[in-house]
């Protein structure tokens, strides 16, 4: 089949290696110019490593693990108040995200055709095929769409429900960047909280670098579609007052280039397809990232999405099968992202 994949992140190009390795032939289009240079570190946990193994990347994976060792927990005024294993933050391995989409990239480029600095705006369907439109290239018509384009996919948009019916806040954002190694972390993260107010940090590989996370109760997904200037003030806002690294760290996040903004969200659909166009990984069905769950959620629907599509030769049967499948694993993660959200402070 003539198969199209929205989005050149985690679940798309993993996807991507299945179905061409299962005789598909398969373009990926991504909005960005380039591979994003995500800031953060994601994690691996329970069957995603064997979809690594079978993407033949898991050593490959493996050499960029950040080989955290815990992290501490801080009380108001910053004093040590105790230790969580390195497990709770970084699972059983975790690694830089923009690794992880390069070398997924890098494993498909000679096989899959990407198209980036373009995105589908039209998708029209009937039995025999799906006619797509795009912002920049020439209309295409393909047997399958697959949307792998994140929390604000645009396949979803389209074909699905608006962003608005299909994103559940968790009552909690944040702002993220990276400055100067303040606290001396080495291979190492610690977290400060007040009631609706978290602070994580952590450094890995760059000892002169640490990863912040400051994150705060809320309630409006909106936040994430501000510009950064007001993104900046609200978070200052909600900071305000608190003591220990604070004062310096909200004067950090100005000067910061790689700043970025997220609210905790998940994505609920009754049905994950429809007719010829399929969600796979956050576009269906994110967690939140509070789940810690949401890229071995991305590896293992798109390897599960894969193996039902090369079982039965009828899509409308492995879109139904994938679903049922990886439904409950799917209902669990998120069950955990809301945990998670609430431990932060949601
Ligand atoms: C701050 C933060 C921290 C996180 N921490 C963790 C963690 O510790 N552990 C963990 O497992 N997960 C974590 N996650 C979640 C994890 O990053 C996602 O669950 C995972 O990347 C999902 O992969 P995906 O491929 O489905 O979607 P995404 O990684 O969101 O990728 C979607 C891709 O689609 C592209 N796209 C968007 N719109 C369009 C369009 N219109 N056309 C074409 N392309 C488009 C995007 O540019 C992007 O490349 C975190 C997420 C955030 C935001």
């Amino acid at each position: 089949m003539k198969i199209l994949i929205s989005g050149a992140s985690v679940a798309g190009p993993a996807l991507a290696w299945f179905l061409h390795r299962d005789g598909h032939e398969v373009t990926v289009v991504e909005r960005a110019p380039a591979l994003r240079d995500s800031g953060y570190a994601v994690d691996f946990r329970g069957p995603a490593f064997e979809v690594l193994e079978e993407l033949g990347i898991l050593e490959e994976v493996r050499a960029h693990a950040t080989g955290m060792t815990g992290t501490d927990l801080l009380d108001a005024d910053g004093a040590h108040a105790g230790a969580l294993p390195p497990e709770i933050f970084a699972g059983e391995l975790e690694v830089p995200k923009r690794e992880v989409t390069r070398i997924l990239h890098e494993h498909t480029a000679r096989t899959v055709r990407y198209v980036f600095d373009d995105s589908i705006d039209r998708i029209e369907q009937d039995a025999t095929g799906v006619r797509v439109g795009f912002e920049r290239s020439a209309p295409d018509t393909y047997d399958l769409v697959v949307g792998a384009d994140g929390i604000y996919s645009v396949v979803r948009r389209l074909v699905f429900a608006p962003h608005s019916e299909a994103i559940r806040h968790l009552g909690l954002s944040g702002a993220g960047f990276s400055t100067a190694n303040h606290l001396g972390l080495d291979h190492r993260g610690a977290l400060w909280q007040t009631p609706g107010r978290a602070v994580y940090v952590f450094s890995a590989a760059d000892r002169d670098r640490m990863s912040v996370s400051l994150s705060f109760a809320s309630d409006s997904p909106a936040l994430d579609l501000l510009d950064r200037a007001e993104q900046e003030r609200i978070t200052r806002d909600r900071m305000a007052g608190a003591g220990w690294l604070l004062p310096r760290l909200l004067e950090d996040m100005s000067a910061a280039t790689d700043f970025y903004f997220s609210s905790a969200c998940q994505v609920h659909l009754d049905r994950w397809s429809e007719g010829r166009v399929v969600l796979v990984g956050d576009a269906g069905h994110c967690a939140a990232p509070t789940s810690g769950m949401g890229t071995s959620q991305a590896l293992i629907g798109a390897h599960t999405l894969a193996r039902h599509l090369a079982a039965s030769g009828d899509h409308t049967k492995a879109f139904a099968s994938y679903e049922q499948e990886l439904r409950p694993y799917v209902t669990e993660n998120q069950e955990i992202g809301r945990e998670g959200a609430r431990r932060f402070g949601a």
